[in-house]
């Protein structure tokens, strides 16, 4: 059987399913596998349509699930679900193309795993005759916690609470998740910002642990956030889809490296495009773009980790964010599954704030990744320059990757670029529109009416229908009652209000 272990020790192991069920390793760790003792053939899987590479794909990565409940799983996840019929269509933009991410159910490239995830969960609750109820958690810096709450609203065995930063998410937003329907589901905002809350939820875990917080409840915790195993993996799907679609279209030569810009924020996406680059694709440079909150330009091009910094917000909230948990399974496949490594440096980050990577391994991350980042005015000016040069309609995220695409083409040149475009521009229609330097009306469903009307892009109808439903999920606590939170709802699960 295929073990993950934790990234901070070797002994600390789990089967693909009780990875997904736990989402976090006992000692805080994240649970990664040694890439090499996987198999995949990239070629084979790039002869596939969407559906088939992602058979293929989770099926080496959680090969515990059988061959008929992984085909199952992503017809249910996928067929008929997404606007798009490929799931995950490119389209060319200017002297790049976009993967367009967003067609999902909440309108954020978070649907893909978040569509599946739930499934696996469900499975490996059978697989490992988990009776007592999973409880998710979920710190969400703005498309997570709708994305998840979407994904397990009502689904048997489980229940979800998400957690968001009261202030640090757009209005759109947050109506998506305080008017979220489903009778297993809670939200709350939490008062700070989105690495409070994804520090509470990682203490929660711990508490667990060591002090059996929830003893006696008959409730069992598990994460949709890109810690979990199970949510990352799906994100690798899309990699091998961008780049059998440039081979079809003849834009390059099996083999030929594609370069990857991702707007990033926890390091869940690009730590994907990293991972099928581990399993052979041919992926070339992959590039972090960051917006003000630069903590991760910094780390790629100085080795250095140090989040003491100031924390802005910005418009393009769901990248505002100084720790970024997977940064975690990226030193330890760049060091060769070093764990005592990582363990170190993790122990710095937690103790002092800050860490160094030794220069060997800052070397050989070099390798692969680029960054650059990007503020709101550049943001801006990035929206407005590709919608009046190529007609594209930008989301604030994509535009910082796309901004940072530009200012890095030169390191680039050679090989076809691929910008991952992870929203809706309707999710931010009041940034996008001012960006357009066009009247803004106050509110935000105004904004929606008037950005489709400039553009002639119709609004997705999840966010259209936004407008007429009436929160539920008015709870507001501080970050020092999380647990107190989670131990409430956890000891009394009907939630049907
Ligand atoms: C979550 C998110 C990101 C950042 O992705 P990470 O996996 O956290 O790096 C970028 N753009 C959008 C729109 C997002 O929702």
């Amino acid at each position: 059987m295929l073990l993950y272990s934790s990234t901070r020790n070797p002994k600390e192991t789990a089967s693909p399913a009780e990875a997904v069920l736990r989402g976090i390793a006992p000692d805080g760790g994240l649970y990664m596998i040694d890439p090499a003792r996987l198999s995949l053939d990239w070629r084979e899987v790039c002869a596939l349509d969407f559906y088939g590479m992602a058979e293929k794909i989770l099926g080496v990565l959680l090969p515990e699930f059988s061959e008929d409940a992984m085909h199952r799983m992503v017809e249910a996840a996928y067929r008929g679900r997404f606007a798009a019929p490929d799931v995950t269509p490119l389209t060319p933009a200017g002297d790049a193309y976009l993967l367009e991410l967003f067609h999902g159910p909440t309108s954020a490239f978070k649907d893909v795993a978040l569509s599946i995830l739930p499934r696996f969960i469900t499975e490996a609750r059978v697989l490992k005759g988990e009776t007592r109820e999973t409880l998710i958690l979920t710190a969400t810096s703005g498309d997570t916690g709708k994305a998840a709450l979407e994904g397990f609203r009502d689904v048997p065995g489980t229940h979800i609470i998400v957690f968001y930063p009261s202030d640090g998410v757009s209005a759109i937003q947050r109506q998506q998740m305080v008017t979220q329907e489903g009778d297993n589901v809670a939200v709350a905002a939490v008062q700070g910002n989105f690495d409070d809350a994804q520090t509470g939820v990682k203490e929660i875990f711990v508490k667990c642990e060591e002090e059996h917080l929830l003893e006696g409840k008959n409730v069992v915790l598990s994460s949709a956030n890109s810690i979990n195993i199970g949510r990352l993996a799906p994100q690798l799907v899309y990699y091998f889809k961008a780049y059998a679609d440039l081979m079809k279209e003849k834009k390059i030569a099996p083999g030929d490296p594609v370069h990857f810009v991702v707007p990033t924020g926890n390091f869940g996406d690009i730590l994907a495009g990293y991972l099928a680059r581990c399993l052979g694709l041919p992926v070339g440079r992959l590039v972090c773009a960051s917006n003000k909150n630069d903590v991760l330009t910094e780390f790629l091009t100085t080795g250095r980790y140090d989040r003491r910094r100031e924390f802005f917000k910005t418009e393009s909230p769901s990248m505002d964010i100084l720790i970024s948990s997977n940064l975690e399974r990226l030193l330890y496949l760049a060091s060769g599954c070093d764990s005592r490594l990582v363990a170190e440096k993790m122990q710095e980050l937690k103790e002092n704030g800050w860490y160094e990577v030794p220069a060997p391994l800052l070397a050989k991350i070099q390798e692969v990744f680029l960054a650059g980042s990007c503020d709101d005015e550049a943001t801006r000016a990035t929206i407005k320059s590709v919608w009046e040069r190529h007609h594209r309609l930008l989301d604030p995220h994509t535009a910082v990757a796309w901004n940072v695409y530009e200012q890095t083409k030169e390191a680039l040149s050679g090989a076809p670029t691929v910008v991952l475009s992870t929203a809706s521009p309707y999710k931010f229609a009041p940034a996008v529109l001012s960006s357009l330097e066009h009247p803004t009306p106050r509110e935000e469903f105004a904004c929606m009416e008037v950005l489709s009307a400039v553009s002639g892009i119709p609004v997705p109808p999840n966010l259209a229908k936004l407008r007429d439903l009436t929160p539920r999920h008015l709870d507001c606590i501080h970050k020092e009652e999380m647990a107190d939170y989670v131990k409430g709802k956890a000891g009394s699960l009907d939630w049907n209000r």
